[in-house]
C-alpha cells in the first residue's frame, strides 16, 4: 500500500479510537508498516480524533525519524520492535482506555488470562472459546528503551501473543492489516469490560 493510503488508515483509526474514548487527551499512537525496513507512525502530541496527513512520519525500525523536523512519539520503539521481530505484522495500535488502565492497575500479577469467552475468536489464530488468551502486564516505565527490553523476551517466547498491557497506562496490539489490529482492540476492550463488570458484581479483585 502507498504511504497516502496507509496514512489515511491511521487517520481513520484515530477517529474511530478517539470516538470510542480509547485515545483521550492526545494519548496513544498508531503505526503501519511502510516496507521491510520502515514504519509510518503518528507524530508526538497530536489529538487522535483530528489527525491530518502531516501528522505521521516515517521511521526506520530502530525508531529513528526519517523526516527531519518531525518528532516521533516517545513510544516509537514499542512499535518498531514488533515490525522487527514479527515480519507478518502490518499495523500496531496503542490506546489508553479507562478499562485497560483500571484493570491493569487492579491486577497484582503479571498477566491476565481469558478463558471461555466466545469473543476470543476475534484474535488471529484463535478458533474456539476453549482456549486461553494470555495478556502479559508490564510495569509502566518512562524509559521506553528499558521497557522494550522487558517486552522483547515475552514476544520471543510467545509467538501467538495478541497484545500486552502496560500497567496504569494502556494496551498494545497488532495485526497483519490495520483492520486486524482494530478488531483486536475491540475484542480486548470487550474482554476488559467483562472482567471489570464481573469483578464489580462479584465484589472481588482479579
Ligand atoms: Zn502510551
Amino acid at each position: 500500500m502507498s504511504r497516502e493510503s496507509l496514512a489515511q488508515e491511521i487517520i481513520e483509526a484515530g477517529r474511530f479510537l478517539y470516538g470510542r474514548g480509547w485515545s483521550p487527551a492526545t494519548s496513544s499512537n498508531y503505526s503501519a508498516r511502510l516496507s521491510a525496513s520502515e514504519a509510518l507512525l503518528t507524530v508526538s502530541g497530536k489529538h487522535k480524533g483530528q489527525l491530518g496527513v502531516d501528522d505521521v512520519l516515517a521511521t526506520d525500525l530502530a525508531g529513528n525519524s526519517l523526516e527531519p523536523g518531525k518528532k516521533p512519539s516517545a513510544e516509537t520503539l514499542l512499535h518498531t520492535q514488533l515490525y522487527r521481530c514479527r515480519p507478518e505484522v502490518g499495523a500496531v495500535l496503542h490506546t489508553h482506555s479507562v478499562n485497560a488502565t483500571v484493570l491493569s492497575r487492579l491486577t497484582e500479577g503479571d498477566r491476565l488470562v481469558f478463558e471461555d469467552y466466545e469473543l476470543q475468536k476475534a484474535f488471529s489464530g484463535v478458533v474456539t472459546h476453549e482456549s486461553r488468551v494470555v495478556v502479559p502486564i508490564f510495569d509502566n516505565d518512562q524509559d521506553i528503551a528499558r521497557l522494550a527490553l522487558k517486552v522483547q523476551p515475552w514476544l520471543d517466547q510467545h509467538p501467538d501473543c495478541a497484545g500486552y498491557l502496560i500497567r496504569g497506562h494502556g494496551l498494545y496490539t497488532w495485526g497483519a492489516k490495520m483492520s486486524d489490529a482494530l478488531r483486536q482492540i475491540e475484542a480486548f476492550e470487550f474482554l476488559f469490560e467483562c472482567e471489570l463488570k464481573t469483578m464489580a458484581v462479584m465484589n472481588r479483585q482479579p
